[in-house]
């Protein structure tokens, strides 16, 4: 999944203010070197751009050694609850709660995080939600004391829909950061909010995913080679249909935890269309849904909207997808009971691939196969394909030297072509001009490389 997707746009309350705290340098420069660039657009934000440093608690990386959002990794729901229980362990500002067991016994969790004399007194916050829930039983006075006292909970849910993958991998991610931010905004998130992270709603069905995903990469089949059967234990139906019927699981656990944790908003997170759809519905709206409610998901979607537009993120976006009548939804059980309920879709990469940003076809160039890219070349795709449109278009001068008065020569051969071309002509000179230093192949493969890779674009239609 590329890392573009990982944006969140949950980071809006306010501008950061000069960071203080120290940076994790290693994982930023990963971040950095995972996120596309473009002339235009940006694919990321102040907010998320860097990775503060914890000496306490341990990032992703260090948990799973991986960062999210490097192509080709997804992790097996028990490597994910166990990166949840190593913030838990080491945050006081964090909490670990089980929802129960899956049909296949996978447990299902949620993480609370707040400040920590939040996360001490996360009963008492609780119960004052619990209260508010229902005002009859509220004289007024007592009604104004809760609303000053208590604090929204915002309750975050992952993979509801199995090959929807990558909000689990962002949300471990997010996880940490609001764990240690010490940035001004973070702050403010932690002592007014009580954010609940659930990472994944449909554990046996990501397990599952991820199983198909690697054996698919291991045995390297294409893409869809090994279809996935069902997305949960004997369920092909989509899961958010079970939110009127309950029958599942997971959204027995999920109504419970609703019920539960009153949470103010539950929000979440899907992948099905391009960039990010931030719900609204368009209307005509369910008459049980208080007016309050619709006009609340209008209020947080635009917001979103004018705060990542004005940062230069592309295509965010509303008014569609879905009516906001239907209430075949597990997140109805918000709207119905004084919550809101709403949800991001945004791209899927049904794993953990690169593919354009324009074209839904996936890109099926295969770098184990061909340009195996070794050692210091084993970087992202938009390390060298710096278009994200066109990804038959690459260059080597992100990284090497391209003027001949600074450079001198390459390995193995001078440079003799212009940038900016993917001509078999250019491959086959760059192949040259890199010589043994990170490809993987001989000279006398040079030629076949060439028409293997131009047939390969070709049949992915990737761009041109
Ligand atoms: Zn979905």
């Amino acid at each position: 999944m590329p890392r573009h997707l990982l944006t969140c746009a949950f980071f809006l309350l306010a501008a950061p203010a000069a960071a203080q705290q120290a940076i994790d340098s290693a994982y930023t420069a990963t971040i950095r070197e995972l996120t596309p660039k473009d002339s235009v657009w940006k694919f990321s934000t102040e907010f998320v751009d860097y990775l503060p440093a914890s000496s306490t608690v341990p990032t992703p990386l260090a948990v799973l050694g991986y960062v999210p959002g490097t192509i080709g990794r997804l992790s097996h729901v028990a490597d994910i609850n166990r990166y949840f229980k190593a913030v838990a362990d080491a945050s006081p500002r964090a909490q670990l709660f089980s929802l129960g067991l899956s049909d296949e016994g996978r447990e299902m969790i949620l993480l609370a995080i707040a400040d920590e004399e939040t996360i001490g007194r996360l009963d008492e916050y609780r119960g004052m939600l619990a209260r508010l829930a229902d005002p009859r039983r509220l004289d007024a006075a007592e009604r104004a004391r809760l609303l000053q006292a208590a604090k929204p909970i915002y309750w975050l849910t992952g993979s509801i829909h199995s090959p929807e993958t990558g909000s689990p991998e962002m949300l471990m991610e997010l996880a940490y950061r609001l764990a240690v931010d010490e940035s001004p905004y973070a702050r403010e998130i932690r002592g007014g909010v009580i954010t609940l992270i659930t990472p994944v709603l449909e554990v046996d069905g990501r397990d599952r995913v991820v199983d198909v995903y690697r054996q698919t990469k291991a045995l390297k089949l294409p893409r869809g080679a090994v279809p996935l059967a069902y997305w949960g234990k004997y369920t092909a139906h989509d899961n958010n249909r079970d939110g009127m019927v309950l029958s599942q699981k997971l959204t027995q656990h999920y109504i419970r935890g609703f019920l539960h944790w009153k949470p103010v908003v539950g929000h979440d997170l899907h992948e099905s269309v391009p960039f990010l759809y931030a719900s609204t519905g368009t209307g005509p709206y369910n008459d049980e849904f208080d007016p309050i409610v619709v006009d609340e998901w209008h209020k947080l979607a635009y917001e979103e909207i004018n705060e990542l537009t004005r940062r230069g993120l592309p295509g965010v976006w509303t008014h569609g997808f879905y009516d906001g009548w239907a209430p075949n939804y597990v997140l109805a059980i918000a709207n119905l009971h004084n919550g809101i309920g709403r949800f991001y879709e945004t791209y899927t990469s049904s794993g953990a691939d690169c593919h354009t940003v324009n074209r839904w076809d996936e890109i099926s160039f295969d770098h184990s196969s061909f340009f195996q890219l070794k050692g210091p070349h084993a970087k992202s795709c938009a390390n060298c394909h710096t278009t994200p449109s066109d990804f038959t278009a690459f260059t080597c001068f992100t990284c090497h030297e391209h003027d001949k008065a600074k450079g001198g020569p390459h390995r193995g051969g001078r440079c003799r072509c212009a940038d900016g071309d993917a001509s078999p002509a250019l491959l086959r000179h760059r192949i040259a001009v890199e010589g043994g230093g990170g490809v993987d192949r001989s000279s006398r493969d040079v030629d076949q490389d060439c028409a293997d890779a131009s047939a390969k674009c070709r049949s992915a239609q990737c761009g041109k």
